[in-house]
């Protein structure tokens, strides 16, 4: 019986009990959006880099979204402070210090390389900060990785195209690809030849699809661009046919809740769709997005998801099932299995 002292973890350090201990996998997750506020000043002192807020209070205050564009602006703008190899280390341990207090085994890390070449950060600066941080992650702090790298949607096919020419020296470091940023007007087929290069180079293949997009980009994601997940997916649900087939197919959505009530995508958390998501049988799971800006890491999403959607310690379990089957971990086997009889292992205390 484990109370509020109760050992659960990986290294047997006394954790929380609740869904925030749980062992899980992230599996949507920004890097650059993990950039909190005190990070952010002390890297703009650092760099010699101005920031149009007057202390990390005035820049939370300007954290109040009315839609995904009006948190791209902030988010591309505070990059600003990202120069150096250091910088993106130094933001990556921040993360993986954060993710493993709240359960995390394993995490597969989005970055965007095209908002920072466009400031002038070569790519492999980008690359090289991000991996000294990830190659001791499983060391440090208990947590196996991998890196995805993202294309910027509302950038053209061609800069795509660029960036992985570009990324081609690194791509040991460089398990898959994915696709983000705004997404109304920009549908996964411009994305058809990048992708493509992309499979012919052995990686792997996500895309953001269904988010503020219709439910026919998500196909679209499937059919054209040949993805393995669907990140967010959240409106595969107006559409019966091609849940079904999500379905049939144990298509993975990485559903992130607090960023859709963040960023307007639903009013309250109560009126989130995963109960029903889970109920039609879709392989979801749980993700923190963006979590510097979304207000909460992934065990606050857990959290979050249990109390407004009153979520049972089964269905939670399940939740962090997914996680693991859903990741890239089909390339360690081994890894994966121990993962899920922690999972199975782990005890909920009272709360
Ligand atoms: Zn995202």
């Amino acid at each position: 019986m484990h109370g509020p002292t109760g050992s659960n973890g990986p290294t047997g350090l006394t954790g929380p009990t609740g869904p925030t201990g749980l062992p899980k996998a992230e599996l949507h997750l920004h890097i650059e959006g993990t950039l909190e506020p005190e990070l952010a000043f002390a890297l703009a002192a650092r760099n010699g880099v101005t920031l149009p807020y007057a202390d990390t209070a005035a820049l939370r205050e300007a954290y109040r979204f009315s839609d995904l564009q009006s948190f791209l602006d902030l988010y591309y703008g505070l990059m600003a402070v990202l120069r150096t190899a250091e910088d993106f280390t130094e933001l990556t341990d921040a993360y993986l210090g954060r993710a493993a207090a709240q359960g995390v085994r394993h995490a597969e890390i989005f970055f965007d390389p095209q908002a920072h070449t466009a400031r002038g950060v070569p790519v492999g600066t980008v690359i090289e900060g991000l991996s000294a941080s990830l190659e001791r992650s499983e060391e440090r702090y208990g947590i196996s990785t991998r890196l995805i790298m993202c294309f910027l949607r509302d950038e053209s096919a061609e800069s795509a195209l660029a960036t992985l020419e570009a990324a081609k020296p690194h791509l040991d470091r460089i398990t898959g690809v994915g696709l983000d940023s705004a997404e109304v007007g920009h549908p996964p087929a411009k994305f058809r030849e990048v992708y493509e290069a992309a499979a012919a180079l052995g990686l792997r293949r996500v895309a953001h699809a269904g988010e503020e997009g219709p439910a026919a980009y998500i196909r679209e994601a499937l059919d054209v661009l040949g993805v393995e997940r669907i990140d967010h997916g959240l409106r595969c649900m107006e559409d019966p046919e091609l849940v079904e087939r999500l379905v049939r197919e144990r298509v993975p959505l990485t559903l992130c809740p607090l960023s859709n009530v963040r960023l307007r995508a639903i009013d309250v958390l109560a009126d989130h769709p995963l109960r029903a998501m889970m109920a039609a049988g879709l392989l979801v799971t749980v993700n923190s997005d963006d979590p510097a800006y979304f207000g909460g890491y992934v065990g606050d999403n857990f959290d979050g998801v249990r109390d407004a959607l009153g979520l049972t310690p089964e269905q939670l379990r399940e939740l962090a099932r997914n996680s693991f089957e859903a990741s890239f971990l089909d390339d360690d086997e081994p890894r994966r299995a121990r993962y899920l009889s922690e999972v199975e292992a782990y005890e909920f205390g009272a709360e």
